[in-house]
């Protein structure tokens, strides 16, 4: 199922980039302004590094800048914590605004006055009819809404009565603001949009000093304006707001004019991208938190294990394009896969350890052996990795009665333990229920560094610790959250939650050259994947999260499931 690879290679279209390059080619913009919105509500996740990625991409490309701007015009929703984790997870993903963070908030005041400008040129009317009388008047696709009674008020008494929602004289929900433009517009958007409304709640940013805020609508395209913002991208479901985004700066006294363009969002597949079903899963425990390494949010990411490079490098393949799709998660685990080969560092850890005696080597000696940081990377040097008598193989990597493809340890046989000897195994011993529990062998002395002797052909290679040496850990490997493709197309996504989606192997052995990694660093273990050590990691309890498998496993996993019994220390929680 590995279509990752088909997508893989250059840069996919960017229609957007395409645009830029022609206004900047036809003396249109001079120097390209871009701005990633969001809104200070929750944390920031893989949908919006496609956001992030072309906004501050397109800034780099033409020479530009690109503005951080807060979003922040619903105070009840937002906060400072989330307004910090925004501005850190951004710069992770390698994006920098310089002097340009901006909040929707620091332009109340100007907003303010436009809000008046409207309502002085007769563009703009208090209306004390309730919400849910707006919204029942505003009418449908199929017939015109209805004009409210307010409608034809006078320039003085409008601007009396929004000074006054201003100064507090009225209760939450008592009167807003409405554009005056056509209840009859064949565009649902221009029949009278809300433009201020009355919410005694005090602001992260502005404090108590405001108990009116500005709709999204009469923010965004004026902060564009104010901030000389050039092309203002956002996600399809604005597009029928453009009419509106157009009329606001046609009738206000704005310095620049600024266009909205609007691009697909990034769907992905087998997860959910919407803070609110992701605040669900926090809320109702499905995951532990916002960097729960099964979540799609970048600190859920950067806990897995992904480094930024990978998911630009997804933002760059998956293209900006206007047509809805959703993208295989696969095509993610490519890109970490892609990074992470040529940048992590290689270590040996056994994950469901079987004890292995060479009984033909002393019980007090350590042979110390050369073994290569990184392939893809001579400048990673080589560490040292002890060989004793006792040693912990992989448990899989052992069968008693092995079928012809098994080119693994078996009775008999004889293979290579990375960087080390060849052994043979001997004998097979089991403890009173019949399970393996040890492996006698014998190694060939002349062997060191794996090749034999006399040329003859080994073929398995085995990664392997030493039992003195080894470090323990708690492996937690994970799989889609949810089973379902696109859970967001059913009636109840979480009905379609893996219950399976995180796997803790206890009692997993690595070998000690991994306690000099920081948290956060991630390695590859040779033969399985990519691990990255977890924040919780401390260096007598090492915790590791598995941040993709060395081969797509996805197929399988769907597949196969429930996950098949183990037998070793296996958690599912
Ligand atoms: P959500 O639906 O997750 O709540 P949002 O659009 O309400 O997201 P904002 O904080 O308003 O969240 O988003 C900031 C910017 O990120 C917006 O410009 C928005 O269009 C963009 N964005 C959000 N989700 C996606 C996505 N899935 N794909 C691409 N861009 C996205
Ligand atoms: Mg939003």
């Amino acid at each position: 199922m590995n279509d990752a690879g088909s997508v893989a290679e250059g840069n996919q279209h960017n229609f957007v980039r395409d645009i830029v390059r022609q206004d900047i080619e036809a003396g249109r913009t001079e120097s390209v302004i871009t701005r990633f919105p969001p809104e200070p509500n929750g944390y920031l996740h893989i949908g919006h590094a496609k956001s992030i990625c072309l906004n501050f991409g397109i800034a780099q490309e033409f020479g530009g800048r690109c503005h951080l701007r807060f979003d922040d015009t619903n105070p009840t929703r937002e906060a400072q914590e989330f307004i910090d984790a925004i501005e850190a997870d951004v710069r992770w993903l390698g994006f920098d605004w310089g002097e340009h963070r901006y909040f929707a908030s620091d332009h109340f005041e100007r907003l303010y006055e436009w809000a008046e400008h409207l309502i002085t040129t007769d563009k703009a009317y208090v209306d004390d009819q309730s919400a849910e009388t707006i919204r029942e008047h505003r009418g449908t696709l199929t017939s015109p809404g209805i004009d409210s009674p307010f409608r034809t008020r006078s320039v003085n008494e409008n601007l009396d009565l929004f000074r006054r929602m201003r100064a507090g004289d009225f209760a939450d929900g008592q009167r807003v603001l409405r554009a005056k433009i056509d209840m009859a517009s064949g565009n649902i958007n221009l029949r009278d949009p809300v433009l201020y409304r009355i919410l005694h709640a005090p602001h992260p940013r502005t404090g108590t000093k405001w108990c009116i805020y500005p709709t999204y609508d009469f923010a965004h395209g004026q902060s564009d304006s104010i901030e000389g913002v050039t092309h203002s991208i956002c996600t399809l479901e604005f597009e029928d707001h453009r009419p509106l985004y157009d009329w606001l700066i046609d009738n206000l006294p704005v310095p620049t004019r600024s266009r909205q363009y609007e691009f697909a969002r990034l769907n992905l597949s087998h997860t959910v991208l919407s803070k609110r079903r992701l605040s669900r899963l926090v809320d109702e425990q499905h995951v532990e938190d916002w960097d729960d390494p099964r979540l799609p949010t970048l600190r859920g990411l950067r806990r897995r294990g992904y480094p930024p490079e990978a998911i630009r490098d997804f933002a760059r393949r998956i293209g900006v394009t206007k047509r809805d799709n959703t993208v295989e998660f696969a095509l993610l685990e490519h890109c970490a896969r892609e990074v992470l080969n040529r940048t992590a560092e290689r270590r040996m850890a056994v994950l469901r350890p079987l004890k292995l005696v060479v009984e033909n080597y002393p019980a007090d000696a350590v042979d110390h052996l050369a073994a290569v940081n990184n392939p893809e990377d001579t400048a990673a040097g080589t560490r040292q990795v002890p060989f004793t008598r006792e040693l912990f193989i992989e448990r899989d990597d052992f069968m008693e009665d092995p079928p012809r493809k098994f080119f693994r340890l078996a009775p008999g046989r004889e293979v290579r333990l990375r960087y080390a000897y060849l052994v043979t195994c001997r004998e097979v011993v089991k403890d009173a229920a019949g399970e393996i529990v040890e492996l006698r062998c014998t190694y060939d002395p002349d062997s060191r560094g794996g090749t034999a002797p006399d040329g003859r052909r080994v073929k398995g290679t085995l990664h392997w610790v030493s039992a003195q040496h080894a470090l323990p850990a708690e492996v937690r490997q994970y799989g889609p959250l949810f089973l379902h493709a696109d859970p967001g197309a059913n009636a109840d996504p979480f009905e379609h939650l893996n219950p399976s989606s995180r796997e803790r192997l206890d009692g997993c052995r690595v070998e000690p050259a991994l306690t000099d990694l920081a948290p956060g660093t991630t390695v590859q273990f040779e033969r399985q994947g990519y691990f990255c050590l977890d924040r919780t990691s401390r260096s007598d309890r090492l915790v590791l999260n598995r941040t993709v498998a060395l081969r797509d496993s996805w197929a399988r996993t769907l597949q196969r499931r429930p996950q098949q019994a183990g037998q070793h220390a296996r958690r599912s929680t």
